[in-house]
């Protein structure tokens, strides 16, 4: 029987190779699905209930701990399915142990990396959506990757599941942002099938005002997002607040310049009554002038927004440079009194490449 749904192991690169795991992962199929599976196996379909509990529930990663499930059943699944599909490579970890970036390996070929970011008080987990990315922005590491493959929904949540297990105990608040490697809002189903699952009470249950989407700015998905009511958080993007500068920066402007871009913006704030971050990345002598901050003011005027001022994290050889401390001051106390908010992200994790734009695999496995 094939019980792939349409959320699951739906790789755009074809089956996976031979060789590898033959197994499906449960992860990602919701208590809906589950039960359609018990069903299928001739179980009882609350048995379904039982299991996403256990996954989500409980973050229980083996069929064999899942105690209230008969044993012919726990041996069935064992034999049939997993709880998960990647599998992590390598971390590198700063000596705090705030940030960790976790390396994992896709069941077919290539490396994802999410990152695990803390303070005293608040926990953030950064997921990627894709290996790779085809938009090619100047200044991203993920970027030069070029294209690569959507991941699965499970594959998505998978993520979030095994940072979960990080957590100190007794910690059960964390945060979800789609800032890791690709683009989001391209791999829109998946996305949004696993941010439906963990935000859903019965999936992981994260609040939707916890979880950010974070997009180079695709106009017609950020409508769609509105019109289909999702509530998470939206993130653009911008990084430049006029057409020729941002082109240059982010070619994607030249399918969606700023004013489709804005009033894409302006419809989702409209429909959900969120506000909206704009994220700028800080490029000396490029956008970083007093200028440029009038520019964007004159851009963002009247919408709810914040603006998220991230001083560029360096990713090998290349023009840009990050500001001065001074050059970036003044940059956000022009904003601040003519926005509503204005916050400068200074990235986590720098020291072991899990800032912000950082993330590209380096550990790829050889190819062969
Ligand atoms: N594709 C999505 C989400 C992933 S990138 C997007 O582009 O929004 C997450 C954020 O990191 C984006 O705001 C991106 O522009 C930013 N970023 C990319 N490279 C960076 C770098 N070298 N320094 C600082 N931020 C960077
Ligand atoms: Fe892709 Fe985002 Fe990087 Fe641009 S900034 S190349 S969209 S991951």
């Amino acid at each position: 029987m094939n019980v792939k749904s349409e959320t699951l192991a739906r790789s755009k690169n074809g089956p996976a190779l031979p060789g590898r795991e033959p197994r499906e992962s449960l992860l990602g199929l919701g208590a809906p699905e589950l039960e359609k599976l018990m069903y299928a196996l001739g179980e009882k379909p609350y048995r379904g209930r039982q299991i996403a509990e256990w996954m989500y529930g409980r973050g229980v990663a083996t069929f064999a701990a899942m105690t209230n499930l008969p044993a012919t059943l726990r041996s069935t699944l064992e034999e049939r399915f997993t709880v998960g599909s990647l599998r992590e490579r390598s971390r590198r970890e700063t000596p705090d142990r705030r940030t960790r970036k976790v390396a994992y390996e896709l069941p077919d070929r290539g490396v994802v990396e999410s990152v695990f970011m803390s303070t005293a008080t608040r926990f953030t987990f950064c997921l990627s959506s894709q290996h790779g990315c085809a938009f090619g922005c100047r200044f991203c590491a993920t970027g030069r990757m070029g294209r690569g493959r959507h991941l699965t929904a499970s594959e998505i949540v998978e993520q979030a599941f095994r940072l979960r297990s990080e957590l100190p105990p007794g910690q059960a608040e964390y945060n979800i942002v789609m800032m890791g490697m690709g683009e989001p809002l391209e791999n829109y189903d998946e996305v949004i099938a696993a941010l439906t699952l963990m935000s859903d009470p019965a999936g992981m249950a994260v609040p939707a005002k916890r979880i950010t989407i974070s997009t180079v700015g695709l106009a017609p998905q950020i409508v769609r997002l509105a019109d289909q009511g999702h509530r998470f958080r939206l993130a653009v993007s911008l990084h430049a607040a006029d057409d020729a500068q941002r082109s240059k920066l982010m070619p994607v402007n030249r399918r969606f310049p700023l004013e489709q871009l804005m009033r894409a913006v302006r419809h989702h704030v409209d429909r959900t009554g969120r506000r909206v971050t704009f994220e700028y990345i800080l490029l000396e002598e490029l956008n970083d002038t007093v200028a440029d901050a009038a520019r964007l003011v004159r851009l963002v005027a009247q919408l709810p927004c914040k603006i998220n001022l991230i001083p560029y994290n360096p990713i090998g050889p290349g023009k840009f440079k990050r500001p001065a401390p001074e050059r970036i001051e003044r940059f956000a106390d022009y904003l601040r009194p003519r926005v509503p908010a204005v916050t400068v992200r200074y990235s986590q994790g720098v020291e072991i490449g899990a800032a912000c734009g950082q993330l590209a695999g380096e550990e790829e496995p050889a190819p062969g």
